[in-house]
């Protein structure tokens, strides 16, 4: 109000608001996610006019800048942290590290994690008593870079320190674990909890759909409701999410029904979302655009880009068209829908309409998402684009790649070059099926822990591909590892052949 009415004047008044609210207030004015813009023209103006921003400011204005996808500003308020000296703080480091993190910048998240963790060390070296805000912070740092080994590391110190285990240090190991990968050790954290929240249980529910285990996630549902915990609109994403992964789909409808009539639940634009994915994937390409002309509001593009994703899977180009039309009627800028639609005609072999759309993205200037994939290994992160050779081992990973895919080939593998979006013939396109960024992300991980029998972990930015997929259940067993794919949607554990989402995904 006071940035409205009086734009200079007031911003004294308005900084005291803003240091005076607490810091879940000022993350609520930017989780209101239409407010980003506003937050930081707010926070650039209080800038400008020399009041000097607290911890809490930052934190709210990076978190604005990580929901907006807009590093460059997001870095220009890192280094501002830095000169003011508040780099270091928590909620500062962790806002930083979400931020960095959402752009692909793998390498800065890591920085601001080690910064954390530093700081973190130093204190135990003194012997400082460290509260659970601080362990629970580190944990929330570690699995937003996906670095399992230095969750373990946070995990063992809470051990040792006379911390009671509170509710909020444990809900944050079970987030930690799920999110790098380790659902068996998420389930032993749950299982020793004398005390259990709402959280505690959704996270757990969470944990279990987004690693495929769709049974477990709707016992431990039904477990909770049991205990006397009323669900709420987040756990139901992760129920209706788990119906989806595996392909439940009357089990699907009946929790989306029950949600309102049961818990009086009203369904938000990512529930519907959740059944037009488990319809799509299930292949009711009709009866999810039925569906979706139910929804009681404007359908949100997210809603319509599942279920396009879904027509390229089943190859319904039709369907496909008029969804991206509806998204493009939206936003004519959206590159995503254009990305889909492309993908659509290209594995429907319509190279024109390729060639046509490809045109029009780079007329506009719309650009796709970059794919990377990334591993952590010795206290690093190794990150990969597509047909990367910069690594200093790339020969290396190169080599091993090709002796894989030879000896997977004799296993029964066959290429699926549906998967390459370009009009060349079918020996170039196996070698662009190669490149992958997952492919050179797993062999790496091989190369670089041979005799090791811990899963190899790799983390993706965008979906895994049809042809990765494939490939990494041969590796599993030519290489008698297991290898966790974290993927933008979901987890995969290759293991002895098969993958646990049973091709659902
Ligand atoms: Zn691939
Ligand atoms: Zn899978």
């Amino acid at each position: 109000m006071y940035a409205k009415c009086s734009p200079n004047g007031a911003l004294n008044v308005l900084k005291e608001v803003f240091d005076r609210i607490q810091d879940h207030n000022v993350m609520c004015y930017v989780q209101s996610g239409a407010h980003d813009m506003e937050a930081i023209e707010l926070f650039l103006e209080m800038v400008q006019t020399r009041i000097t921003p607290n911890q809490y400011t930052l934190s709210a204005v990076l978190k604005a800048c990580a929901s907006l996808s807009n590093p460059l500003i997001g870095e220009q308020v890192h280094s501002y942290a830095m000169k003011l000296g508040l780099s270091a703080v928590d909620c500062v480091g962790n806002s930083l590290i979400t931020m960095y993190a959402r752009s692909g910048n793998m390498e800065h998240a890591r920085k601001a994690f080690d910064v954390l963790f530093q700081a973190f060390e130093l204190l135990h070296e003194i012997e400082t008593e460290i509260d659970s805000f601080t362990f629970a912070s580190l944990l929330s740092g570690a699995s937003s870079i996906g670095a399992i080994s230095k969750g373990e590391q946070i995990h063992a110190r809470i051990l040792k320190s006379s911390l009671e285990p509170c509710l909020h240090v444990s809900n944050a190991l079970i987030s930690m674990y799920s999110t790098c990968g380790s659902i068996d050790s998420a389930s032993q954290v749950f299982n020793s909890m004398a005390d259990r929240n709402i959280i505690s249980w959704t996270s757990m529910v969470t944990g279990f759909a987004k690693h495929g285990l769709a049974a477990k996630a709707l016992e431990t549902f039904d477990e909770m409701v049991k205990a006397g915990v009323k669900p709420n609109d987040v756990t139901y994403i992760a129920v209706l999410s788990a119906c989806s992964h595996a392909g439940l789909v009357s089990e699907g409808w009946t929790h989306f029904e029950s949600m309102k009539t049961q818990h009086g639940i009203n369904p938000r634009m990512d529930h519907y979302a959740c059944m037009v994915d488990l319809l799509g994937r299930s292949g009711h390409l009709n009866e999810a655009m039925e569906f979706i002309n139910t929804i009681p509001f404007k359908p949100d593009p997210l809603v319509l880009r599942t279920l396009l994703g879904a027509c390229q899977v089943h190859k319904n180009t039709d369907l496909g068209k008029h969804v991206a039309n509806m998204i493009i009627e939206q936003d004519p800028d959206d590159p995503a829908a254009y990305v889909l639609l492309s993908n659509l005609y290209a594995s429907a072999g319509q190279w024109d309409k390729v060639a046509e759309i490809r045109k029009h993205m780079k007329q506009r200037n719309l650009a796709k998402e970059a794919g990377c994939s990334w591993v952590e290994a010795g206290n690093l992160i190794h990150k990969f684009h597509v047909g990367d050779t910069s690594h200093k081992q790339a020969f290396e990973i190169y080599q091993e790649l090709h002796a894989l895919v030879n000896e997977i080939k004799e296993m029964g593998y066959v290429p699926n070059t549906d998967f390459v979006l370009h009009d060349v013939g079918e020996e170039e396109k196996e070698k662009y099926l190669l490149q992958h960024s997952e492919k050179i992300a797993v062999a790496f991980g091989f190369i670089g822990s041979v005799g090791s029998s811990k899963p190899v972990r790799v983390f993706k930015n965008l979906r895994i591909c049809g042809d990765c997929h494939s490939a990494f259940k041969y590796f599993s067993v030519a290489r008698a590892r297991e290898i966790v794919v974290r993927d933008s949607n979901r987890f995969h554990h290759f293991r002895n052949g098969s993958c646990s989402c049973n091709d659902h995904w």
